[in-house]
């Protein structure tokens, strides 16, 4: 699903240059529930942007479902995030007036599909992520990990077949995290492909492949002590 060879990024900022990913090489299989882990600064954030074709890479190769994706145009990119791609963000990024269906229902509003089609469908992923009846709320009236779950069901809902969440419980307490957690993995049940970053040991514990990242490039990819027969 998702391969990369040799990526580099530098964030260049007026005359200095930072190197933040040096060297990347890495394969994702279809299905896969992987947590990239690391310290604060390692370039989690930068490689999973990229994977989410949220920001470019200098050098290197990144196929995704097979599809080159070095040097896409504004469209193009805008194009291969809809058809493969749902991302979830720590600060969970929903618009602030508009209720929990409307949020989940943005991303088909571009794809011009109608809104009552539309809302059928975010009601029907609200009930999934068990919000039913938080449905008509705005999201100054969830908690955290409700919040949480909308984000997700918005991302779920252009059918993606990559969910990259960025630190995704990096807000929320031990127990909510705890529900978030089995979404993606219920998600990732299912057969999609699920990519989180985490600095907790707990949530990385939960997937089945943990990529360490340090420094820009990856020193260890493992699986879960948790899950060694
Ligand atoms: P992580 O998510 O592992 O904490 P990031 O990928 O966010 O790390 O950042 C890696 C490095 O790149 C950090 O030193 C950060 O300050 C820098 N950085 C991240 N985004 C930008 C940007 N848009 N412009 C300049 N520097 C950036
Ligand atoms: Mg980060």
């Amino acid at each position: 699903m998702i391969f990369l060879q040799n990526i580099e990024k530098s964030y260049v900022t007026g005359h200095q240059s930072l190197h933040v990913l040096k060297g990347i090489n890495l394969r994702i299989g279809e299905g896969e529930l992987v947590s990239v882990m690391g310290p604060s600064g390692s370039g989690k954030s930068t490689l999973l942007n990229i994977l989410g074709l949220l920001d470019g890479f200098d050098s290197g190769t990144y196929r995704l479902a097979g599809n080159p994706m070095h040097k896409l145009s504004e469209k193009q990119g805008a194009y291969y995030r809809n058809q493969f791609i749902g991302f979830v963000f720590q600060s969970f990024n929903l618009l602030p007036f508009k209720s929990a269906t409307e949020n989940v229902a943005l991303p088909l509003y571009y794809q011009k599909i109608s809104r009552k089609k539309r809302n059928m469908m975010a009601e029907e992923l609200l009930e999934r992520v068990g919000l039913r009846d938080w449905a008509t709320h705005l999201p100054s009236e969830l908690s955290g990990g409700q919040k949480q779950r909308v984000a997700i069901a918005r991302a779920l809902i252009t059918k993606p077949k990559v969910i990259l969440a960025d630190e995704p419980t990096g807000a929320l307490d031990s127990k909510t995290s705890e529900e978030v957690m089995e979404i993606f993995k219920e998600v990732n049940g299912k057969g999609m492909t699920v990519v989180i970053v985490t600095h907790e040991n707990q949530v990385a514990a939960e997937t089945k492949r943990i990529i360490r990242l340090n420094d820009g490039i990856i020193v260890k990819d493992e699986v879960p002590q948790s899950i060694v027969p």
